[in-house]
């Protein structure tokens, strides 16, 4: 007896608090969503300390009388809904009025709020969710909510805080986001005592755009009319030409009544849009209103409500990328000048065109030990990887006559980690690389045997080198994203040890003058920002480990590619390269490269009892 006790009240919200209030940005979205529901046209977000010490939230919206102010604090208190049935017609942000004591529970929170029709205002004062004070205030109508000291009483929850640019970040995406769906409403946001962002107060969605993603990107999304899609459902979008895209799905803004949600079914809509636009691995960057009558939805499947649930989403998802696929397709989504960005448009490494090249007015013999004819060994033409099995000799004058790239290799190259002594029979699918040697056929995956080599080679300057900036021929400008500023922020020193040298160019804008040497991409801009997605991925990324990433990214992006013709020379020279790397079997990403089936196994498959060798 005695032991179970009902918990107080402050506990409980403060226990609530652990659900809705994860990180400072957690704040910002609730107050943001309050300001929004009171019809501000104003919405100012001032923070500090990537909102540890302060976030401040003032809008000049309906504001509250002394009465609502106070009850504003109490659990489930909301304006918003009287009954189950009102959820059904709900259009507004919030509705289970637990964000304010959620809030109040973990910080020291003043609130001034006035409606512009009691005799004054009010100022409230809270610590932990406890009123402290409450005295009159003149003020002009609207409301403004001061977060201090967030998780002061929930230590473990503040240590895990660790990066204010990291939070600030986060904070600063939020609001640029919110500032797409809401175009008519003037946002200004102030970090640490400067002003990163500000609207103006009516301005259209494309120009939202160009300021969040620069000029040229903001220029070229696809604008689909707003439409109905079935009765009272309403979609309008932005989608960017194809060429433009991110490595994660993070640029992909969802709202459905204005609300800011994160939704599974809308990434996949786009996916099915862009099908067959974009490379494997790159993601569309586009913007999706939706306005579906609560009735629909289920917005409370998620304690911040970041996650909505459409009912019949089947039947929406599939009318959705009807029309933005038509939307896309009628356009001109090819840059005709440029064409989008495939893997064919990604060149393989210079030194491998520059050897390929340089092999090209060599004589490159090609054997095919399955054939009973014995005949001298012609000359390959040029590009001629489809003339498979025409040339052939017995395995004795293959050991006289072996391929000259590979005894070029051997002189060039004393040393080598391998002795596979395969030579290429051609291609599978553009794709995997056939070979051959006495012990079977092996299957070699084009596109991780080139990374691999790539890899070790890039790893091995790496270690060897001591300047490690050069600077680009064309400095590029950067226009980034709240987080992607964050990870920018926290990691520069590293970036900069590592060769990057970045100069601050304006609110979120970045020149990138130097890079490191050897760092061979075609589109530095792009690598750049996918660097900063996987960096923002990561927490405390050592300076080995990013520049490992860099590494493992530039493999990557620069080898050669599944679907891509290769020519016989190509062929060889790869095996030649495979031969001297350390790692033959995977690829930096643990990617297997070869794959053998020997003599035996085939043996074994056709029947033909036991292999004796030859
Ligand atoms: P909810 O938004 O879910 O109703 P909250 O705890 O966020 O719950 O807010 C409780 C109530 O306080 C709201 O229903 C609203 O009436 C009032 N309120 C909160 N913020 C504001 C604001 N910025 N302007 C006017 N009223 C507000
Ligand atoms: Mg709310």
């Amino acid at each position: 007896m005695g032991k179970i006790k009902v918990l107080d009240i402050y506990t409980a919200n403060k226990i609530a608090a652990g659900e809705i209030i994860e990180r400072p940005v957690s704040v910002v979205k609730e107050l943001l969503e309050n300001s929004l529901d009171a019809d501000a046209d104003y919405v100012e977000i001032e923070i500090k300390d990537g909102g540890l010490n302060l976030i401040r939230v003032s809008d000049n919206g309906h504001g509250m009388d002394e009465e609502d102010g106070e009850i504003a604090f109490e659990r489930h208190a909301t304006s918003k809904i009287h009954s189950l049935n009102d959820l059904h017609s709900l259009v507004t942000f919030g509705f289970r009025g637990e964000a304010l004591p959620s809030i109040a529970a973990v910080s020291q929170l003043v609130m001034n709020t006035y409606d512009g029709v009691s005799e004054t205002g009010i100022r409230l004062k809270l610590v932990g969710g406890k009123i402290q004070s409450k005295e009159p205030l003149g003020i002009t109508q609207g409301t403004s909510v001061e977060v201090w000291n967030l998780f002061f009483n929930t230590p473990a929850r503040r240590k895990f805080i660790k990066n204010h640019s990291y939070e600030s970040g986060l904070i600063t995406e939020l609001v640029t986001k919110y500032s797409l769906g809401h175009p008519g409403i003037r946002f200004k946001l102030i970090k640490d005592g400067e002003i990163i962002y500000d609207t103006a107060g009516n301005e259209s969605v494309i120009s939202r755009l160009s300021n969040i993603y620069g000029e040229e990107l903001g220029s070229n999304f696809i604008h689909i009319e707003k439409q109905e899609l079935m009765p009272k459902i309403f979609v309008e979008g932005w989608l960017a030409r194809p060429k433009y895209t991110r490595n994660t799905k993070s640029q992909q803004t969802f709202f459905i009544n204005g609300r800011l949600v994160k939704s599974s079914e809308l990434n996949q809509v786009l996916e099915q849009s862009y099908y067959t636009l974009l490379s494997k691995g790159r993601f569309a960057i586009g913007l999706i209103n939706l306005k579906i009558p609560g009735i629909e939805l289920d917005v409370n499947i998620h304690p911040a409500k970041l996650q909505v649930k459409i009912n019949n989403y089947e039947k929406i998802i599939n009318l959705l990328t009807d029309i933005f696929k038509t939307g896309l397709w009628n356009t001109d989504v090819i840059d005709k000048k440029k064409g989008t960005i495939t893997y064919a448009d990604i060149k393989p490494q210079d030194e491998l065109t520059a050897r390929v090249n340089e092999i090209k007015n060599e004589p490159v013999y090609f054997q095919d030990s399955f054939s009973l004819r014995e005949e001298i060994p012609q000359k390959i033409p040029q590009n001629s990887s489809e003339i498979i099995s025409f040339q052939t000799n017995n395995k004795e004058e293959h050991k006289e006559i072996p391929s000259p790239v590979i005894i070029k290799e051997k002189q060039a190259e004393c040393v080598k980690a391998n002795s596979f002594n395969f030579y290429p029979l051609g291609q599978l699918n553009n794709s995997f690389i056939l070979a051959q040697d006495k012990r079977g056929l092996y299957i070699i995956d084009q596109h991780t045997c080139h990374e691999r080599i790539l890899y070790e080679k890039f790893m091995a300057q790496e270690e060897s080198k001591e300047v490690v900036s050069e600077s680009l021929l064309v400095p590029v400008s950067l226009v980034l994203s709240g987080s992607q500023e964050g990870v920018l922020l926290k990691n520069i020193l590293v970036l900069n040890s590592l060769g990057f040298i970045i100069e601050s160019f304006g609110p979120r804008t970045y020149i990138l003058r130097n890079k490191p040497v050897g760092l061979n991409i075609d589109n530095i801009e792009e690598f750049f920002l996918d660097l900063l997605e996987d960096l923002g991925n990561n927490t405390n990324v050592s300076a080995a480990k990013i520049k490992e990433t860099i590494i493992i990214m530039s493999s990557c992006k620069g080898a050669v590619k599944a679907k891509q013709k290769l020519s016989l020379e190509e062929m060889n020279y790869l095996i030649a390269e495979l031969n001297k790397v350390k790692n033959p079997h995977s690829c930096p990403h643990g990617r297997p490269i070869i794959h053998h089936l020997s003599m035996e196994e085939l043996y074994r498959i056709f029947k033909r009892g036991e292999y004796r060798g030859d």
